[in-house]
């Protein structure tokens, strides 16, 4: 199905379905861990690659090939390679297209197990990472040494929701001849196309919004068939796959993708306007309200302000636990991307591990708040936040 053809909604239910002589009307699932041959020759074309074909299904299974597609072709990119989950996306990234002796130069502002797997495991095997600010781009040049080879961001950021500039810094890279792999996570393809903006390389934790509804764990790498191939060969090589069943999860979750970021966005802007009102409030953090530092740059780089909202209560830690205690609807978790509405505390969860001066440094108070807006009612997620509020 190629991508020039058909609308993001279309694609987003139609692309890469392959039929089986059965000819199922839904994605078929493939829970078999290996597939035969006609014959001897045909094993022997398959394992050279002489042949495409399905072999084993650490390689490929076509449901997962199915899922592949039809995340490609929203991305706009050649290809995708699916994994176990977000963090072995990263993983199969790296171990792909680094080696020793490498340098990353990162946002500051990452989810925690990237820092973690950065800093406590690829160092160990000489690839260094500098952290530099999510929106400030002559941080990202000046960071840059003569073996940089890759750039790394997320944006919106967890849990402040700061807006990096795609397009600028993937600039940067060019020029400085690294490449530059986006964290798409927190928006979907549905509301941002780091690929068009001039990114290399796409990552995706699939377990958030693309399931939407909490169910499994997945991730996906994305890119050029050029890029995609060393990472296609670590996942071959080392195993991080995505199970069939969870592809055909997944697929579905594609389906309903631009209906809930939709929902999840109009609700999060509902709420966030909400929150700004309300006078133990002190701060509220959404891209889509035109008091966010990078709201231009954000309606600019993305279709709406996405499904996240962070917010700073007044009186800090106790004040931020008090609104969380007093809610009975919303989930206490921090899982996000979900239809369910979750509330969490960064500075004693998500951001515990760090010292409480570089939370400080990173904004992340003892009021902070994060909330990943689901599809409930907003009414009913305001009097839920009222109560402590
Ligand atoms: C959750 C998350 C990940 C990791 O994904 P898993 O599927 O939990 O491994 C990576 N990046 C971001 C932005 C996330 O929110």
């Amino acid at each position: 199905m190629s991508d020039s053809e058909y609308q993001l909604e279309t694609l987003a239910v139609r692309a890469g379905r392959v039929q089986t002589p059965f000819m199922e009307h839904g994605e078929a699932m493939f829970l078999t861990s290996s597939f035969t041959f006609d014959n001897a020759a045909q094993a022997a074309r398959r394992f050279i690659g002489e042949e495409p074909g399905n072999i084993y299904a650490r390689f490929t299974n076509p449901t997962t090939s199915m899922f592949e597609e039809r995340l490609a072709a929203l991305e706009g990119a050649e290809q995708c390679v699916a994994t176990s989950s977000g963090m072995s996306a990263i993983l199969s990234c790296c171990m792909g297209l680094l080696k020793a002796g490498d340098h990353i130069v990162a946002s500051r502002s990452l989810f925690g197990s990237t820092i973690n797997l950065f800093n406590n495991y690829f160092k160990k095997f000489g690839v260094e990472t500098s952290y530099v600010s999510a929106t400030d781009v002559a941080e990202w040049q000046a960071a840059v040494r003569p073996n940089t080879k890759l750039f790394f961001l997320e944006t919106p950021s967890n849990p402040l929701t700061e807006i990096s500039d795609i397009a600028a810094i993937a600039a940067v890279a060019k020029k400085c001849g690294a490449l530059l792999a986006v964290d798409n996570c927190f928006c979907t393809p549905i509301l941002q196309r780091p690929l068009e903006l001039g990114a290399d390389i796409v990552i995706h934790s699939a377990t958030k919004y693309i399931d939407g509804q909490g169910r499994v764990l997945g991730g996906a790498v994305l890119g050029s068939k050029k890029l995609m191939e060393p990472v296609y060969g670590f996942l071959r090589t080392a195993g991080p796959t995505m199970s069939a069943f969870n592809a055909w999860v997944f697929l579905k979750g594609l389906e309903t993708l631009k209906l809930r970021m939709d929902a999840h966005s109009a609700n999060a802007l509902q709420l966030a306007q909400w929150l700004e009102q309300q006078p133990n409030v002190a701060r509220v953090f959404y891209p889509g309200l035109p008091s966010h530092p990078q709201h231009q740059l954000a309606m600019k780089q993305q279709k709406t302000g996405g499904g996240i909202v962070a917010f700073e209560v007044k009186g800090g830690k106790e004040a931020a636990w008090r609104v969380i205690d007093n809610t009975k609807l919303l989930s206490i978790t921090a899982n996000l991307g979900d239809t369910k509405t979750t509330i969490t505390h960064p500075a004693t969860t998500t951001h515990a591990r760090i010292s409480p001066e570089a939370r400080a440094a990173a904004g992340i108070t003892d009021g902070l708040i994060r909330i990943a807006v689901g599809l409930e009612a907003v009414v009913d997620i305001q009097n839920d936040l009222a109560r402590g509020l």
